[in-house]
């Protein structure tokens, strides 16, 4: 039977999306060949090619000016990527996790780095505010959600400054106004596909403030605009399942439907947290992840965390652990996840909190 999926990443896939993945590897549209045995520069492949960076920009509402690319290394190859084609002096950027303080450790290598605010003393369990975004500063970076500790920032924020996104996690999960970032890119594998392909959205004006000349031609920005992302070998089986993910997507309503689910699904869990003695939420309710929802037993339950794992695997709800540096559980809900594998984990909460309350 299938389980509920609520991993953090690589994650939970739509059916149409597994289906057709396994149909293609076996053999792609009838033509004898598996796509992972096709070329690169096929005309199959690059048709594939062409309608995934479509989609995603008709999806998302890309503006004209920007292009899509689909590369490999990870969201965590773009944390030096940026920095190296655009940190000409000193760069500004929002510590809300461990995502950013990596990014943050990169960005150092190849400049000053001005670290705007940071929720470190609380362990990131909140979103700093209150903050000013420095005017002379190359560039702004932000972790829009934060994968391990449960937090999100919800609103396209106004930057002076070109403003850098990393969105691996809630990429496709609401409407975005794609005009205010210069770029947002993220690994596939939370909702966009399998782990393997990372996507990155760049405008194109800001290739123009590249002024470092010693960059490697793989890491160049410009050089991956120009080739298409076919500079070399694209993850090209992944590409094809981040294709059907958004023929998915786009089946099921698009981003406005996206949006509301992750409303109803999260607002279903979070709902169930608070309204527990046995269990309680770790992040204030204005920063609370749709996305990624992390939560404790109460001090008097502590002991039973372990036990309740168990219980909601014996429910079919896997994945449930919540990181080392939070403890408890962390139930990602990811767009792929169906409203019915949270109402499964909320009744596995109240049926185990009845019996052990
Ligand atoms: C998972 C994740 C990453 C790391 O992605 P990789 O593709 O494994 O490098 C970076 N940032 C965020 C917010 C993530 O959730």
């Amino acid at each position: 039977m299938r389980k509920h999926i609520f991993n953090a990443g690589p994650c939970v896939l739509s059916d149409m999306a597994r289906e057709n993945t396994s149909k293609a590897i076996l053999d792609l549209d009838g033509i004898g060949q598996s796509i992972m045995e096709v070329s690169h520069r096929s005309k199959e492949f690059i048709t594939i090619f062409n309608e995934t960076v479509d989609l995603f920009k008709e999806i998302l509402s890309v503006p004209e000016g920007y292009s899509v690319l689909f590369l490999g290394g990870g969201a965590s190859m773009q944390f030096c990527m940026i920095p190296f084609n655009f940190l000409n002096n000193k760069a500004a950027y929002l510590d809300t996790g461990t995502w950013s303080t990596k990014a943050i450790k990169e960005a150092r290598l190849f400049g000053e780095v001005d670290v705007v605010a940071s929720s470190a003393d609380d362990n990131f369990l909140h979103i700093p505010k209150g903050y000013t975004i420095p005017d002379d500063v190359d560039y702004f970076h932000i972790t829009t959600n934060n994968t391990i500790k449960g937090t999100e920032i919800l609103k396209d924020i106004d930057s002076p400054v070109p403003l850098m996104a990393d969105m691996s996690s809630d990429i496709l999960s609401r409407p975005v106004d794609v005009s205010k970032y210069d770029i947002i890119y993220g690994g596939a594998q939370k909702n966009l596909g399998p782990a393997g392909v990372t996507f990155v959205i760049i405008k194109d004006e800001i290739l123009e403030r590249v002024t470092r000349s010693n960059i490697p031609t793989m890491l160049k920005y410009r050089t991956q605009v120009e080739k298409g992302s076919m500079f070399n070998t694209p993850p090209v089986t992944a590409i094809f399942t981040v294709r059907e993910t958004l023929r998915w997507v786009k089946s099921m309503g698009g981003l406005e439907v996206m949006n509301k689910l992750a409303q109803a699904k999260s607002d279903l869990l979070y709902n169930a947290i608070d309204n527990s003695s046995m269990f309680t939420g770790t992040v204030p309710v204005e920063d609370r992840s749709r996305m990624n929802i992390c939560f404790v037993m109460t001090e008097k339950y502590k002991d039973k965390e372990a036990d309740f794992i168990s219980f909601a695997a014996s429910r079919s709800c896997v994945g449930i652990k919540g990181h080392r540096s939070v403890g408890g559980f962390r139930a990602s809900c990811y767009n792929a996840l169906e409203i019915d594998g949270v109402q499964a984990l909320v009744d596995a909460m109240n049926d185990y909190e009845k019996a052990n309350a």
